[in-house]
């Protein structure tokens, strides 16, 4: 199926007129759409618009309470953790932004081969990590069949006793439905696309060349991998081309049609913002700067609108703001993370001539545990729910009536158990144990007597339960 033959449904005119018409909000305004927000239905384009525009008196910290509010009742403490994987930089388009830009001669060019692949699954999996997200740039190197044959080669690769990786995301650029449903068959988790901006102008001004020129083919990427079987999608702009005002607003509308589409929205939005990245001018003067407070807003209004979808912060941020962020609605971070082809196993770490671009957070993952421990929440590598069948449309049936917590609490404390056994040192180990323990004490008793019967299992040596 073709990119025309889905209906459009982005207006622009009509973006506007939303932040026009809410460009002063008054108090009663904000708090109407606050209390609207808290219930957990959700934001219309308005009321988005007018979280956005400046705020009277109080009103930030009201958005920020309500966020936070929403996020602990839809997400209770879990963050899921995960790594990036490049596989390749090989591409043929020419955006502005990017240091994988063809026209990028000084980058180390790198595709990774079968045997590489291993090697770098072993280490990601020797930290403990359960997923993947794996990156591939835009080249006739990687088609539909190759790419689905590095997923189902990740998968196989094992690190006795418990490493593997459970769940693969892919990142990749735009196919055919047919190629979708090839991935499907490889058993890939989320698919990933960002429309980087839906201002087709701007588009236009920072996508130079190569395939990736053509908006409407990105635009309507997610709607094809539906087509193709591949229920679990994940948008993202990238903040600092464009407005962002206009873009949060462009979001929403792209979550909605493939809810309208396909009775499930997206499983998860992504928030990158330009980073420095080599021979690109652009990302070192980006056009619309967002300061960390305006992502701070972005966070916290795109948390009201879609309570129940994943938002993912990855390793361009530093540690301070990703804090706030994850106070603010925050789901999924990647941790320990190298963005160049080869990254793990080099050990120059993030070698500023073959990555994409800058990384904000050096931590590796034990020192991330810690701190997310430090703070109140419960690392996860939970895979549970894509493996029980718990996407697309009856993932959002689950999340919507709250049903999560039966899933995702016991699970997230599961996989953190056993990351604790296998991979943590003595001391993380003590202190996360106990940890856990006193959380599984807080559950209600039928929901405590069953955890601790499973974490008995893991004690005795099972692994990978599913609930
Ligand atoms: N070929 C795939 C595609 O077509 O989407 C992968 C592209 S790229 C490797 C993955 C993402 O990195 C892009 O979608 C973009 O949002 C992000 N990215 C590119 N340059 C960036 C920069 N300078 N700072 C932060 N993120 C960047």
């Amino acid at each position: 199926m073709s990119s025309e033959e889905f209906a459009p449904f982005l207006d622009e005119r009509a973006l506007w007129s939303s932040i026009d018409r809410e460009a002063a909000p008054d108090a009663a305004r904000i708090d109407d759409i606050l209390v609207k927000a808290r219930q957990g239905a959700g934001l219309d384009l308005d009321e988005a618009a007018a979280l956005l525009a400046p705020l009277p008196e109080g009103r930030l910290e009201a958005l920020y309470e309500t966020a936070l509010e929403l996020k602990e009742r839809v997400y209770g403490r879990r963050m899921v953790i995960f790594a990036p994987l490049y596989v390749s930089n090989l591409c043929g388009n020419n955006c502005a932004y990017c240091a994988f830009n063809a026209r990028n001669k000084d980058l180390e060019r790198k595709s990774l081969d079968p045997d590489e692949i291993a090697r770098e699954v072993r280490l990601i999996e020797n930290m403990g990590h359960k997923r993947v997200m794996a990156v591939y740039g835009d080249h006739p190197r990687w088609n539909a069949e190759t790419i689905a044959d590095s997923v189902s080669h990740i998968y196989s690769v094992k690190s006795p006793p418990s490493g593997e990786i459970r769940r693969v995301n892919v990142n990749c650029a735009p196919m055919k439905s047919e190629g979708f449903a090839r991935l499907k068959q490889a058993g890939i988790g989320t698919y990933q696309c960002f429309q980087e901006t839906y201002h087709r102008e701007t588009y236009k001004a920072v996508h130079l060349g190569g395939k990736k020129k053509d908006y409407d083919w990105r635009l309507f990427a997610l709607h094809r991998a539906n087509l193709g079987g591949v229920d679990d999608v994940g948008l993202g702009v990238l903040f600092g081309l464009f407005d962002h005002r206009f873009e949060v607003l462009a979001l929403l509308r792209h979550a909605k049609a493939l809810e309208d589409a396909f009775g499930a929205g997206p499983h998860t939005i992504s928030f990158p913002r330009i980073e420095p990245a080599q021979n690109s001018e652009i990302s070192h003067n980006p056009p619309n700067v967002i300061s960390d407070e305006t992502f701070k807003r972005i966070i916290a209004v795109v948390r009201l609108a879609l309570p129940y979808t994943g938002m993912i912060i990855t390793t361009r941020e530093g540690p301070v703001l990703k804090r706030d962020l994850l106070r603010l609605g925050i789901s999924q971070l990647s941790a320990a993370s190298r963005t160049s082809p080869g990254g793990y196993q080099s050990a120059s770490a993030n070698n500023p001539e073959a990555q994409q671009f800058w990384v904000g957070d050096e931590r590796n993952l034990p020192e991330i545990i810690e701190a997310l421990q430090a703070d109140g929440y419960i690392p996860s590598f939970c895979t549970s729910c894509y493996r029980k069948g718990r996407t697309g449309d009856h993932f959002m049936g689950f999340a919507r009536s709250a049903f999560i917590h039966t899933f995702c609490d016991p699970n997230a404390l599961m996989t953190y158990y056993e990351y604790l056994l296998d991979y943590a040192s003595a001391d993380a180990k003590a202190k996360g144990i106990g940890y856990v323990r006193e959380l599984a004490g807080k559950l209600p008793e039928a929901g405590r007597d069953k955890l601790l019967a499973l974490l008995a299992r893991i004690d005795a040596g099972e692994r990978d339960i599913l609930v």
